[in-house]
């Protein structure tokens, strides 16, 4: 069967259901969600627009409480799970194309989620077409299981798989070929100042960072009582780190900000953290009290080392690399400070040991540590009969013999207990999920199909 050809002379069907679903504005709308329309109208929309196509196939359908739901082929007492989402994240500004029509321009469809994940997700639709018109028989059944609230919390596949079978093997189209069977776990931890701060100590308060998932590009902070040659200093520090900051004079208070630069919390080393960088500053120039050690505190934990080596917290393995921590917010007022890191370790990282080690190297310090969240490391190894299987497939059709990827981030894979993320952006292409201007490539889009038809062959049948 050649199953490229076979999805070539489907293109057309292809883009005209993906712009569809594209037209769909399926963005969680918290503010209209009922115990009915758990994520609001749009969602449902998409999700409700996937199961009718199901069910107009003659395939078996089944919504699960309007928050995911899945469509069914082939017979047995196997299951293969294909994990897809129909929900997007809003456009925000600076598009070039409407963001809710498909457009295609030079070979490229135009809108959001093209990429991520309603592209992938019509590739895969396409592919399960493809085979059951072929007519060949499968002795597993294959089940695309079609999630709602992936971008927000994965809410749909937690109520999924509550009441619904897990696969014994599954992938999902939901980032990149060749192929992710290795997740680093991702652990939220907490450093908070045993000590208060005192009324007349220089450093007043200190921010920077909204959420711990990104490095912080900003950070301010005020202060009283400073030395004469505070701004001087100031400015001598920015030329030195080749920084941008400021320095305002307000009454008896001096505002200090500095300018980092932002990068996923998963790979620290390619942002510069602004909160390090004033921290770095500020230990220079204060002379005493809370403020004072939680400077340096900063510094000695983070300035020029994202792995967590002061707290024997740095561990790297071979399947997945180095283990990562970005602290993304960052406070200091009149209780103190508060560091909170996004935590990327690695698969086989030892955290129970680690942790316990961190909090007794921590000893005397002014800081405590705790664990606020925790979500282990998801692995399949790459000798597993499921990852051979898709990279041959793969590999067939591309010629491509790049080694399986590790990640930093979480992927749909994670939730199923032996799963893979499988595509579908392919080596080079650029990420432009969560972007203006999302695309995707609509010969990657059918070569995509061709694969996951396979794949699924490969997997579900004799
Ligand atoms: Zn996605």
């Amino acid at each position: 069967m050649d199953w490229l050809k076979t999805a070539q002379s489907r293109e057309q069907e292809l883009v005209a259901e993906l712009q569809q679903l594209i037209q769909i504005e399926s963005i969680l709308d918290e503010e209209n969600a009922t115990d009915v329309v758990p994520f609001g109208d749009g969602p449902l929309a998409a999700l409700s627009f996937m199961l009718d196509k199901g069910a107009e196939q003659g395939m078996t359908v089944k919504n699960i409480d309007n928050m995911a739901g899945h469509i069914e082929m082939g017979e047995g007492e196997d299951l293969l799970g294909i994990l897809c989402h129909v929900d997007v994240v809003p456009v925000g500004s600076d598009w070039t194309y409407p963001p809710f029509e498909g457009r295609v321009v030079d070979g490229k469809l135009f809108g959001r989620g093209a990429i991520d994940d309603k592209g992938p997700t019509m590739a895969a639709w396409l592919a399960m077409k493809m085979i059951k018109d072929a007519g060949i028989p499968l002795n597993k059944r294959v089940r695309m299981i079609i999630g709602s609230d992936e971008e927000s919390g994965f809410r749909c596949v937690d109520r999924y798989f509550e009441k619904e079978e897990m696969p014994g093997i599954g992938f999902a189209p939901d980032a990149d070929f060749p192929l992710i069977n290795a997740e680093k776990g991702i652990a939220h931890i907490v450093f908070s100042q045993k000590a208060r701060r005192h009324a007349e100590e220089q450093l007043i308060s200190f921010q920077s960072g909204k959420r711990t998932n990104m490095v912080p590009d900003k950070a301010i902070a005020s202060l009283q009582k400073i030395s004469e040659n505070a701004e001087l200093n100031f400015r001598k520090f920015l030329l030195e780190n080749d920084a941008e900051g400021s320095f305002a004079e307000q009454g008896e208070r001096y505002i200090i900000s500095i300018k980092g630069k932002s990068a996923h919390a998963m790979e620290p080393q390619k942002g510069r953290n602004a909160a390090v960088l004033l921290s770095k500053f500020l230990s220079t120039e204060l002379e005493a009290g809370a403020g004072y050690d939680f400077a340096n505190f900063m510094v000695e934990l983070f300035d020029g080392d994202h792995y967590g080596s002061a707290l024997s917290l740095n561990f790297s393995d071979e399947m997945s690399g180095q283990t990562t921590l970005n602290p993304g917010i960052v406070t200091f007022g009149d209780n103190g400070g508060s560091i909170e890191v996004s935590m990327r370790y690695a698969v086989s990282y030892p955290f129970e040991e680690k942790m316990t080690q961190a909090q007794q190297l921590l000893g005397t310090k002014p800081f405590a540590l705790d664990i606020a969240d925790n979500s282990t490391p998801h692995y399949v190894s790459e000798d597993d009969e499921l990852v051979q299987t898709l990279l041959g497939v793969y590999r067939n059709h591309t010629a491509d013999f790049s080694k399986p990827l590790s990640t930093g981030g979480g992927t749909y894979a994670r939730v199923m207990k032996k799963g893979v993320a499988f595509g579908m952006l392919f080596p080079g292409e650029p990420d432009v999920a969560h972007q203006a201007d999302e695309f995707v490539i609509v010969e990657n889009l059918v070569k995509a199909a061709a694969i996951y038809a396979e794949a699924i062959v490969k997997l579900a049948s004799k």
